[in-house]
């Protein structure tokens, strides 16, 4: 079966990949592992504003728009992070996805369920691809968005992405109407944090991101939004994904390119991987489409796409995994410190109004941060 590309993997960063393709004039074909599109994804779908202008989310899809967010320290502290516009949007992530597949296959990509893909070849003049069920693909390139995953990134000779971190989702009955909340502290989240993002007055998102002991924290989350009676009584079930805290040593590779969680190409703060994602995923097209007019994908020529995308997000990441190791480090006692001096100095409504801060971009906070330490601490 020839396609001038296959796809690896229906998530948003490979159905957008392979939908661009197509409108390009590509012969593309998608290979999911799920027999169907989920009907329930581990993910919260909040995407800044900027990410919705630059790529034009249905309103059908959007299930919330955020302009404020209450962050909790520990011991409940409060620091009100609040702009005169909306900054989040929250999708339907599901539908979202779902629509984003049908547009893909309107525009001539053809897909195949249940196709889990365990094996690539460079045969010289294409591609090969085989999967667990025995079937082979062929093409002159493929592109990986397989999501956090080893095995596959092993088997393509790019090495593996060793460091991780578990996020933990449930959509659960609300007691009383909420906005968008965010708690901290060790009893929670090592290195991260946990939310209740509210699809309505009686339903929310619920959910953290944790280095260590998921379930663990799950019960933290459960008991602090118990405490403070956003939540009925009882056990929520939820799922657990792993999300990739690092980045593959090369994302290319002859007649390969990696892109979205696959390659490591998300927040390294929030774990929010849809728009980097998708950046980087227009990247990736460009080169693609460049390198089969010219005929050469060899891994040399291939590379060109690493240069683009670590020079659009590549010192966001290094600057997020800094911040977020040094969060790691931080006891309760240490988060309690910063959210007073935080609630008094003002400091993060300065470093927004100077757009150091945003929902997406932490780099230059961070950088503001090393270069003027006292700011924290300041009052
Ligand atoms: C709890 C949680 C909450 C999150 N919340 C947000 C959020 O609010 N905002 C945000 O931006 N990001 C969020 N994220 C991250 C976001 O979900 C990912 O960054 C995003 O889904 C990445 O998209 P992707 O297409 O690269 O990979 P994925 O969405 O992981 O899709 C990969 C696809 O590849 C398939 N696949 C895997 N292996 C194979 C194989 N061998 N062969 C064929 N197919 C394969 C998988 O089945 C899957 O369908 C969250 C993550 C978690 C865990």
């Amino acid at each position: 079966m020839n396609k001038d590309i296959l796809v690896i993997g229906a998530g948003p960063v490979g159905i957008y990949t392979a939908k661009c393709l197509a409108q390009r004039g590509y012969e593309v074909r998608l290979l999911e592992k799920r027999p169907e599109m989920a009907k329930q994804v581990c993910c919260t779908g909040l995407i800044s504003t900027e990410c919705a202008a630059k790529y034009g989310f249905e309103s059908e899809h959007v299930q919330n728009i955020f302009s404020e967010a209450v962050v909790y320290s520990p011991n409940g502290q409060k620091l009100l992070l609040k702009r005169d516009t909306p900054q989040a949007i929250m999708l339907d992530r599901s539908g979202f996805q779902a629509g984003l597949l049908k547009q893909a296959i309107n525009c001539g990509v053809q897909t195949n369920f249940g196709c889990q893909v365990n094996g690539l070849e460079n045969t010289g003049n294409g591609i090969r691809i085989t999967t667990k069920g025995g079937q082979t693909f062929f093409a002159k390139a493929a592109v990986l968005a397989a999501g956090y995953n080893t095995e596959l990134s092993r088997a393509a000779g790019l090495g593996e992405i060793k460091h991780f971190a578990f996020g933990l989702q449930a959509e659960s009955h609300i007691s009383a109407p909420s906005g968008l909340e965010l708690f901290t502290g060790n009893a929670i989240s090592k290195a991260y944090f946990g939310w209740l993002s509210p699809i309505d007055d009686h339903t929310a998102k619920i959910g953290l991101l944790t280095q260590t002991n998921p379930h663990e924290c799950w019960s933290g989350l459960h008991n602090v939004l118990h405490q403070r009676n956003l939540i009925p009584p009882g056990h929520i079930r939820y799922t657990c994904r792993q999300v990739p805290a690092g980045n593959l040593s090369a994302s290319f590779g002859d007649r390969i390119l990696a892109v979205g969680d696959f390659a490591g190409q998300l927040k390294p703060t929030t774990g929010g991987g849809i728009y980097f994602g998708l950046l980087c995923a227009d990247l990736a097209i460009s080169c693609l489409d460049k390198k089969i007019k010219t005929g050469n994908l060899s891994k040399a020529e291939m590379s060109e796409y690493e240069k683009g995308w670590k020079s659009l997000i590549g010192f966001e990441l290094s600057a997020g995994r800094m911040l977020n190791r040094i969060y790691a480090g931080l006891n309760d006692y240490l988060i309690e410190q910063i959210f007073k001096k935080c609630a008094v100095n003002g400091m993060i409504d300065k470093m927004a109004a100077k757009s150091q801060l945003g929902f997406d971009w932490h780099g230059k906070a961070f950088a503001h941060l090393l270069k003027n330490p006292l700011d924290l601490i300041r009052s």
